[in-house]
């Protein structure tokens, strides 16, 4: 199928970008890397009257050193992320992450900015932003303003974004030095959406840790009990961790099956695992 027709306009600041969004007739969206919004369109699924692009604004492009951590603008691709063109400051998790979304030719296009803003439960980047506490920068309408990205996603395909408003740019902090990470997903097949992700930040020696998960999940989620397992005890038991994932996944997870508990289960303790060795 083909789109429905739409306007398109190219956006040359965020401002116009913002302006835009809110001078269109009809339901306007924003255009970033469009590998997920263009499917969307030809099925017909998300209809849209204008499209405002926002792939020329240099500024929505930008890194910087910040304070205990990095900028990351919103249109930086995944491909620029596996590729070291963007500093990485999370101990390689996040080229890992960026080499492991779908396949080369979607990757070259798709942007950090365009996977948060779209909230899929499957996607990679809210997981790993998540259990790195990242910030998002919003502008819009009424200037700018920055979210915890935990209050960010409200849900399946769910965001605290309002009209007129758009993602400039992610607030990573730096993980603690030597800190150990593990990240797990489980797809059916290649380049497939993950049907589970796993991912652990925890400092050197225990005392703070932070898991989260994806997938067949409401959302990119906290899982606090196994977090806190993790912080408590360097060396936590087989039994405790499972006792921990159980009562998140009944958090995160409610509808899932044993099927799925099972997934979710083996991927949070693969991706422990990956940070006890
Ligand atoms: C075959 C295939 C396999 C894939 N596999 C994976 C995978 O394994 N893991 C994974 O994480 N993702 C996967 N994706 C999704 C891919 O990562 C997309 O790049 C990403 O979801 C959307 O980024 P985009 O820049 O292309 O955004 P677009 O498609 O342009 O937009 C997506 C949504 O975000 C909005 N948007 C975009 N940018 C902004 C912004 N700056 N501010 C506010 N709203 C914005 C749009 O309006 C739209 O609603 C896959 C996609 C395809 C086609």
């Amino acid at each position: 199928m083909k789109p429905a027709p739409f306007d398109y306009v190219r956006a040359a600041s965020v401002e116009d970008a913002t302006r835009a969004l809110l001078a269109a007739t009809g339901t306007a969206m924003v255009l970033g890397g469009g590998q997920s919004l263009m499917p969307l369109l030809a099925l017909r699924v998300s209809p849209a009257d204008v499209l405002v692009d926002i792939g020329r604004i240099e500024a929505l492009r930008a890194t910087a050193q910040i304070p205990g951590g990095q900028r990351i603008g919103a249109s930086i691709t995944h491909a620029e992320i596996e590729d070291g063109k963007v500093t990485d400051h999370t101990g390689g998790l996040m080229r890992k992450v960026a080499a492991g979304i779908a396949y080369r030719a979607v990757r070259n296009h798709g942007t950090i900015g365009g996977s948060v803003a779209l909230a899929d439960p499957a996607a990679d980047w809210p997981v790993c932003l998540l259990a790195l506490g990242a910030s998002v920068r919003i502008a819009g309408p009424n200037g700018e303003r920055v979210e915890p990205i935990d209050q960010f996603l409200r849900g399946a395909y769910t965001t605290s974004l309002e009209p007129g408003e758009i993602i400039t740019a992610f607030d990573v902090p730096t993980p603690p030095t030597g800190a150990r990470i593990g990240y797990t997903k489980v797809v059916r097949k290649s380049g497939a959406f993950a049907m589970s992700i796993g991912c652990v930040v925890r400092a050197p020696g225990g005392g703070s840790a932070t898991v989260t998960l994806g997938g067949t999940t409401t959302r990119a989620a906290l899982m606090l009990e196994t977090s806190q397992a993790l912080a408590a005890s360097t060396a936590p038991s087989e039994h405790e961790l499972r006792v921990a994932i159980a009562a998140d996944l009944a958090e995160a997870a409610p509808d899932a099956d044993a099927y799925q508990l099972r997934l979710h289960t083996a991927t949070l303790l693969r991706a422990v695992k990956e940070t006890l060795s």
